[in-house]
């Protein structure tokens, strides 16, 4: 049998070369990529037979008033799982992030991570990684009006899994998605995230000296102001300790005046006191950096409670006070486990079902507002 070919997972270069072998003309190909991955839409009678759409049914979604979550089934019978996060702004406008799982569960262990709790079940490969991207602009309703087909302006590779583990299928998503006959999206709009894997981190950086991808993101996942507190929530610290990751980031050839996201979950009696402030500002002085603080959502049975609110406003203040540029994340989400930390549970299992072709509406959204920036 004439194996297919994954449009989702190609460039419009490399899905031109595939067709050239099978007596398809450029204009043809060409037509037929930009209508399917800007509109949706597939050609009249079906695609060809060596084509694989790579659409699967998409299941209804979770809101809690500011976030969609909904899973994809995959042809195994594994899932992925994804956010999209509306944010409006100032001006009444409203954008969109869609946050990506790069895998079906996770192999890091996190100890304040719901996906760590499933384990890795695969990686996923690159057409699996831009169909959430393909579902998000053409099986999801929109949050805000209620219809398909919105735009997404963000892509964050925070959902499910470590990136840096599935490396090349990640890339050659991000090349899928930042083609300009595909979505388009803007590099600077994408944002991979890691637990610290250095190896991985030199390799992304590999990528951003490639022509039209320097304005690429780094967000990573620090949580800890030492080695001794990393190491208990972080496995990976055991393995690839502080000074390592440090040594790595600080080669990362970032573009002038770019500053790498360092995440820190922030959890009651574990990483939050005032010292551990202190002490993780002075770690990241030497690195153009900013701090973001994001409070702890708890997963089930988790043995830390949330932060107080307070408490994550004295930790932010103290790092501002310190001379570091500090955020504080906002925690959409939590009330539906979709939040940061919280992809892989359980409570998603009660499901129906949105067609691929022309999807149903999903019935569960009942509402969702837009949460201010
Ligand atoms: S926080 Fe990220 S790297 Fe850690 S277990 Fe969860 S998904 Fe994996």
């Amino acid at each position: 049998m004439e194996a297919t070919v994954p449009i989702l997972g190609m460039t419009l270069a490399g899905f031109e070369a595939a067709a050239r072998g099978r007596g398809m003309v450029p204009p043809d190909v060409r037509a037929m990529y930009r209508r399917f991955h800007r509109t949706g839409e597939v050609p009249p009678g079906g695609f060809p037979s060596w084509v694989d759409d790579g659409r699967r049914p998409v299941h209804a979604v979770h809101v809690d008033g500011a976030t969609a979550k909904f899973t994809m089934a995959l042809h195994d019978g594994l899932e992925t799982e994804s956010v999209v996060i509306p944010m409006r702004h100032r001006d009444g406008s409203v954008t969109r992030t869609l946050c990506v799982s790069s895998q079906v569960g996770c192999a890091m262990g996190c100890r304040f991570c719901e996906t760590a709790q499933m384990g890795l079940m695969r990686s996923l490969s690159a057409a699996e990684i831009v169909a959430q991207l393909h579902a998000a602009r053409f099986a999801v309703e929109d949050p805000v009006a209620g219809a398909t087909g919105f735009e997404i302006k963000n892509i964050v590779f925070m959902g499910m899994g470590e990136p840096m583990d599935n490396l090349d299928a990640v890339v050659g998503a991000i090349r899928t998605m930042t083609d300009r006959n595909a979505y388009g999206i803007a590099p600077v709009h994408v944002t991979v995230s890691t637990v610290g894997r250095t190896e991985g981190i030199r390799r992304y950086g590999d990528l951003l000296r490639e022509p039209g991808f320097h304005r690429l993101n780094l967000a990573v996942s620090l949580n800890a102001p030492n080695d001794r507190i990393r190491s208990e929530i972080m496995p990976i610290n055991r393995a690839e300790p502080i000074a390592l990751l440090m040594a790595a980031l600080l080669e990362f050839p970032k573009r002038p005046n770019a500053a790498i996201c360092m995440e820190y979950v922030l959890i009651p009696g574990v990483n939050d006191a005032p010292e551990h402030c202190d002490e993780v500002c002075a770690l990241l002085r030497p690195l153009r950096c900013s701090l973001n603080v994001i409070p702890y959502n708890p997963r089930r049975g988790s043995p830390w409670p949330a932060p107080e609110e307070e408490r994550v406003r004295e930790f932010v203040d103290r790092a501002i006070a310190n001379g570091q540029f500090c955020k504080r994340r906002g925690t959409k989400g939590r009330s539906a486990m979709a939040a940061c930390g919280q992809l892989g549970n359980a409570a998603i299992r009660n499901r129906r079902w949105v067609g691929v072709g022309a999807p149903e509406p999903a019935k569960e959204i009942v509402e969702i507002r837009v949460a201010d920036a």
